[in-house]
């Protein structure tokens, strides 16, 4: 899967730009920086992109050079929930009077946005949500009509604020709307928006992640893509196949999304566990078969995978064509399970003689041939014990 989650420190940028108040800060990435030359007291941040960093240890404080570098040092190379830290931000600590929460998101039930807001920010909302979900004002936002600087102000007045800071906590709630629509985010997060002893109002943490549909309008971020997921569903991703691992015993190729999801649907009604799932996509060319058959030959060497059940069904694209980006596969990524298929369509025929040619046992029927893939799977299960 793809995902565009930006670090605290990218999506600070975005907000400085955009007149979203954050901390004066820096990134560092070694222990070789200008200790000397920063305002002390700092807040040494881990950058990982998973969240409650404070509470895992991935926030320090320091009030001088010294132990500034000794925090760096400390976190560097650190793990924060499993992640490595390899970046730090280091900003001015703030002299927190309160913290609030805002964020943006897209809310898929209802199609709408959804804008919520608290003056309970600092601790996880989730905890809000449950314990005293009348301190969380929530607005749905139709995508049609838009959202208005009056209608920040009301969710101000509706926090419980009035005045200068009311008029502040407005202002940001209006701009991170924007930065929100301006880089197609999914979300985006200020927790805690910190009010200061002086009343400035300030975000003091920042979370984005941006819809990866959107990334052809925003080229400037296509060097930020970062893969989620297994191993393989990784190296799927960056050869641009939609590739999900799953945990049964029979691995699957196919053409279509909602045909290989039919098909792992009929593997469970006879019984059988899918392995994965995997669509070439529509169009199948050599390179994508050649690119799904890399995946399939690292997958069929996983100890659980025993078969492998291939079904195209190939209307447009040559089913020859297919086939023999299969055999092709085959003799650069082997694979020693053994393989069932079923491929209809333009140029079958053709297809057909190819995979039996290289050994492969090939079927007319649906139904037949994942039932004959479960059965072999089934034996193995039966000899390994
Ligand atoms: P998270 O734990 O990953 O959400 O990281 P945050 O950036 O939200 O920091 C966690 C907590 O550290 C905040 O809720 C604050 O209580 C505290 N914190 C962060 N920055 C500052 C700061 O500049 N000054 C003070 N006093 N506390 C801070
Ligand atoms: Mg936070």
């Amino acid at each position: 899967m793809t995902v565009l989650k930006l670090f605290e420190y990218e999506a600070k940028d975005l907000f400085r730009k955009n007149g979203i108040p954050v901390p004066e800060g820096f990134v560092v990435d070694s222990i070789n920086f200008d200790s000397g030359s920063i305002d002390y007291p700092v807040v040494v941040k881990s950058q990982v992109l998973v969240g409650g960093r404070g509470k895992a240890g991935g926030i320090k404080f320091a009030s001088s050079a010294e132990e500034c570098v000794q925090a760096v040092r400390d976190l560097l190379g650190s793990s924060i929930k499993g992640e490595r830290v390899e970046k730090i931000l280091i900003e001015n600590k703030l002299d927190i009077r309160n913290e609030f929460y805002v964020s943006f998101i897209v809310d898929r039930n209802s199609r709408k946005h959804l804008v919520m807001a608290s003056t309970e920010g600092g601790v996880d909302i989730e905890e809000v949500a449950e314990k005293t979900p009348e301190k969380i004002v929530m607005r749905h936002i139709n995508p049609l009509e838009g959202f208005f600087p009056y209608m920040a102000r009301e969710i101000a007045r509706d926090m419980g604020l009035s005045g200068k800071i009311a008029t502040r906590v407005a202002d940001v709630i209006y701009r991170l709307y924007l930065v929100y629509r301006k880089y197609d985010a999914e979300i985006a997060e200020i927790n805690p928006l910190v009010v200061t002893s002086n009343e400035d109002v300030i975000a003091a943490d920042a979370k984005m992640i941006l819809d990866d549909d959107a990334l052809f309008r925003h080229k400037e971020f296509s060097g930020m893509v970062r893969r989620e997921g297994t191993p393989l569903e990784q190296e799927a991703g960056e050869l641009d196949l939609n590739y999900v691992d799953l945990d049964g015993n029979v691995a699957v190729l196919g053409n279509g999304a909602g045909l290989v999801l039919t098909l792992l649907d009929l593997i469970s009604l006879y019984g059988g566990k899918p392995a994965n799932f995997l669509d070439t996509g529509g169009g199948v060319r050599e390179e994508t078969v050649l690119s799904a058959m890399k995946i399939l030959s690292k997958k069929c060497r996983m100890p659980e995978v025993r078969v492998l059940l291939i079904n195209l069904d190939l209307a447009i694209s040559s089913a020859s064509v297919a086939s023999e980006g299969i055999i092709k596969g085959l003799n650069m990524y082997p694979i020693d399970v053994p393989i069932f298929a079923r491929i209809i369509g333009n140029e079958a025929d053709l297809a057909r003689k190819n995979l039996e040619k290289a050994g492969i046992q090939v079927f007319d029927d649906i139904e037949e041939v994942i039932k004959s893939a479960i059965e072999e799977a089934e034996r193995y299960e039966h000899i390994s014990g």
